[in-house]
């Protein structure tokens, strides 16, 4: 196993300058979910070099990744999986120019070796993270279906193994009212904008009253064209997120029913609209986490004592529900930086990033090598996620 280990370390020592090359070509081509034609082009393009069986465009997705290595035998399917995309006006201030170069140097360390383990390798592209559910069409897709594990990492301002996410669901509340004149008729009108500030009003009484950890939150859309016009129409977005998936749905239905309480009110008609996918809670494998966490660990990455601090949402939890899977944050700044901030996209572009990258390829190389070979672990990754 040692002999594996010292391989894989100088395996990506030894593509060190491509790693960090792709990492920083995306950080600079920062493209928005569905939109990453380079970082896809350029991950199917390292891969396809490397000998892969590489096709850029799955699930219906074109910006979406597959790439298999061609030396399969018996044994488990592991799933390196890698994330592309970049948010509005922030750039890459979740990261994600660091998972996909990590997951990269991943494949390719253990691509290496391939022809000398058991199993099967693949590494998965997976485009729109951020909101756009790529892995969920790729689940749907069946591209799943025969994985046994799956893996990947996150860049964050702590090392943790074991925390979750939360299930989410985004919603579109929009009002059909009646303009009038605000002023000279204003009993002809229907205020649409009413509802939505009466929706919030419902909202914010409800609060109170659920678990904690759930989160409701959401923004005006549209409120009116001019303060002499009764407003026609307005809309406004929501995320509900809570812990389990159940918990969520119910969530989701008193939401709705502040809604409906605004439209009948007011008088004005509700559309209320799921939007894209929502995305599962997280279930991470603690077999396979702590095996990462003494890997990437022994790379002088701090382990952060598991925190029970608030949770986000991310379609790998889907993953995590379909397969025993792990999303591991690795410290890549100080603790006090904020995610989706343009402090936090400083830092993947920074060398502290970079080192934090290395050593998470590092460690999910070993970790689907000690899956491929160790059928123990892997049994008992699978037994942990059948419980
Ligand atoms: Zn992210």
């Amino acid at each position: 196993m040692s002999d594996w280990r010292a391989r894989i370390e100088s395996h990506i020592d030894s593509i060190e300058p491509q790693l960090r090359r792709v990492s920083q070509e995306i950080f600079e081509h920062p493209e928005l979910k569905h939109e990453e034609t380079f970082a896809a082009q350029l991950l199917a393009s390292e891969l396809e070099t490397a000998g892969f069986e590489t096709t850029l465009g799955v699930a219906g997705l074109p910006t979406a990744v597959q790439a298999v290595h061609p030396a399969v035998t018996d044994g488990p399917t592991i799933a390196i999986l890698g994330e592309y995309d970049a948010l509005p006006e922030i750039g890459h201030a979740c990261g994600h120019n660091l998972i996909a170069a990590g997951g990269l140097g991943a494949a390719l360390a253990v691509g290496a070796l391939k022809s000398e383990l058991p199993g099967k390798l693949v590494f998965f592209g997976t485009p729109a993270e951020e909101g756009g559910g790529g892995k969920v069409d790729m689940i749907n897709a069946g591209l799943f279906d025969e994985v046994d594990a799956a893996m990947m990492f996150h860049p964050a301002a702590h090392t943790m193994v074991g925390r979750g996410s939360l299930a989410i669901t985004e919603v579109k509340i929009a009002f059909h009212g009646k303009p009038a004149h605000a002023s000279g008729c204003p009993e002809m009108g229907i205020n649409a904008l009413d509802a939505v500030i009466q929706t919030f009003n419902g909202l914010n009484a409800l609060r109170e009253h659920i678990k904690d950890g759930a989160r409701i939150h959401g923004i005006i859309r549209d409120g009116g064209v001019k303060p002499n016009i009764v407003p026609e129409y307005a809309s406004a977005e929501f995320y509900v997120r809570a812990q389990e998936n159940d918990y969520r749905d119910e969530l989701l239905i008193k939401l709705r029913n502040c809604a409906e309480g605004a439209a009948l009110a007011t008088g004005a008609q509700l559309e209320f609209i799921e939007v894209g996918h929502a995305y599962k809670a997280m279930k991470p494998n603690r077999m396979m986490g702590d095996r990462f966490l003494e890997h990437v660990e022994s790379f002088g990455i701090p382990f952060n004592p598991e925190l029970d601090d608030a949770m986000g949402s991310t379609d790998m939890g889907d993953v995590t529900q379909a397969v025993p899977g792990i999303h591991p944050y690795v410290q890549i700044c100080e603790e006090d930086v904020a995610g989706h901030s343009r402090e936090f996209t400083e830092a993947s572009g920074s060398e502290r990033g970079q080192l934090a990258m290395l050593a998470a390829a590092k460690a999910l190389a070993m970790t689907t090598v000690d899956l491929l070979t160790e059928q123990e672990l892997m049994r008992k990754a699978k037994e942990e996620f059948a419980a």
